[in-house]
């Protein structure tokens, strides 16, 4: 018999808390079990907890975690295909398959996310414009239907169910494994150029200038940086390193265990001022020079933040919203512009901005990745209600300039907004009516959007 426990939780931005009644199990007769008991009348599936809102949280209602369900199943040398389960983290993946030679081919900028959390939000990486999302080298994966039956979805098999689910926010049911096509690389390290941009414009142009040359590419905006400087970054450019570049003197597949240093309690707020992010901005925009060079291990060229655990406590009780949108190519530099002049004269952003450039988008109907130009940065919530609305306003500037906002990030968008940012949503709900007419699988999001509103 698999219990549950009712635990408070929140996405990774601590914001909003909700109740859950909880399940832990370990078997797939366990997950079919808790789906025929149904004592709650809806669940949803959860990862890591690393989406910042309200994707993951069913307020009152079951959430399934897949932590326990984390087996690696099989791995074909001759294809470099790994088959595993959907709770398996890409820092698993990492630690098992980099000593020989293979990596996650996207990975988003934490390695502790579940590969049904990744295949849910069609996560990306640094390397959008050249690989694109995470589904685009998924072969298939197993859904657990509403029905209690297992499908399997493809691009040949269960089609419309895969880019149903692909980006689905759990919402299509529960992904038990994937086939992934895992990427071949020489070394643990990247060649890592630095550049510098003295404004946004300058940012833009150098991103676009370098795309074709570099796999990975990320620009770090000082997001307090005012007037003529507004948008200045510090642009990280990388390419894998291969073994003859190493000349023998390192093992290609070595890397030092770094410490990582734990955030022990939520920061008081005090601790986040205008003046200290400014002053981290600004130590950070002239840490580097324009045009170093440095060979740096995986571990810190993709995830610089997983160092600090918990990092995401510095923002206090109150939590954060990570902010992050897409605009088309044709609007981004207005678009971001507008953005940018509204937080620094607010002065509400936090530590670096992250601006990527994203190449084309998968099939997936409530994929965020797309053409364009993607920025993400933290707002601290400590202003309470009056920093909501502010970010309410932020939301109609990129509506007006044609932008989208990213789900695995949200927990405050409107209906309305949501449903124009994302056309594709009247299929998605078709193929949901289908698969699962009585709404087993809800959450949070999925009611605070009406995703599922007509439906339950
Ligand atoms: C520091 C940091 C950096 C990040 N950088 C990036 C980035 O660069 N690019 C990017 O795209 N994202 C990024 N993210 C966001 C993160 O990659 C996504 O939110 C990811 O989906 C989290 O995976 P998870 O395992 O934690 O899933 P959760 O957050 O627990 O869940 C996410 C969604 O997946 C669903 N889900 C989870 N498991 C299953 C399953 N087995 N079956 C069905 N549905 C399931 C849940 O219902 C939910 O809707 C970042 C997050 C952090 C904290």
């Amino acid at each position: 018999m698999v219990r549950s426990m009712q635990t408070i939780l929140s996405g990774w931005g601590n914001f909003p808390k909700q109740t859950g009644h909880v399940y832990r199990p370990e078997k797939y007769k366990e997950l079919q079990e808790i789906l025929r008991l149904r004592n709650q009348s809806n669940f949803i599936s959860r990862g890591a907890g690393r989406s910042y809102g309200d994707n993951a949280l069913n307020e009152e209602n079951g959430v399934i975690l897949h932590t326990r369900l984390n087996r690696f199943l099989s791995f074909d040398k001759q294809t470099h295909v790994l088959e595993c389960e959907a709770g398996v983290t890409f820092g698993e993946i990492i630690e098992c398959f980099l000593p020989h030679g293979y990596l996650p081919p996207v990975t988003p900028g934490t390695k502790y996310v579940t590969i049904g959390g990744a295949i849910s939000n069609d996560v990306h990486g640094k390397n959008h414009h050249k690989d694109g999302s995470f589904s685009n080298h998924i072969l298939d994966f197993k859904l657990l239907v509403a029905s209690g039956e297992f499908l399997t979805c493809s691009r040949e098999e269960n089609q419309e169910l895969f880019w149903a689910t692909v980006g689905g926010i759990g919402l299509t049911g529960i992904i038990l494994s994937a086939r992934i096509k895992l990427m071949r690389v020489e070394s643990a390290f990247i060649e890592v150029d630095y550049k510098k941009a003295s404004n946004l414009d300058e940012t833009i142009v150098l991103l676009s200038e370098t795309a074709g040359e570099y796999q990975y590419s990320v620009a770090w905006i000082d997001c307090l940086s005012r007037d003529r400087s507004m948008g200045r970054s510090v642009l990280m450019l990388g390419n894998h390193v291969m073994q003859n570049e190493l000349d023998g003197k390192v093992e290609p597949f070595s890397s030092k265990r770094k410490r990582n240093v734990n955030i022990p309690f939520h920061f008081p707020s005090f601790g986040l001022n205008p003046y200290s992010m400014k002053g981290f901005n600004s130590l950070y925009y002239h840490r580097f020079k324009d045009g170093f060079r440095e060979v740096a291990d995986y571990d810190s060229f993709f995830y610089p933040l997983d160092r600090l655990l918990n990092w995401n406590r510095l923002y206090g009780k109150a939590g954060f919203i990570q902010y992050q949108v897409v605009f088309p190519m044709e609007t981004a530099s207005k678009g971001l512009a507008v953005l940018l002049q509204k937080l620094t004269q607010a002065g509400v952003a936090s530590f670096l901005a992250v601006l990527k450039t994203l190449g084309e988008k998968s099939g997936g109907l409530l994929s965020f990745p797309r053409e364009g130009y993607t920025l993400a940065l933290d707002i601290p919530l400590k202003g309470g209600t009056e920093t909501l609305g502010f970010i309410r306003n932020l939301d109609q500037v990129v509506f007006t300039h044609g932008g989208v906002l990213y789900l695995a990030k949200d927990s405050i968008i409107s209906p309305d907004l949501f449903a124009h940012m994302y056309p594709d949503l009247p299929k998605f709900r078709e193929i949901k009516d289908k698969i699962d007419p009585c709404c087993l699988f809800s959450s949070s999001m999925a009611r605070r959007l009406k995703i599922v509103g007509n439906l339950e």
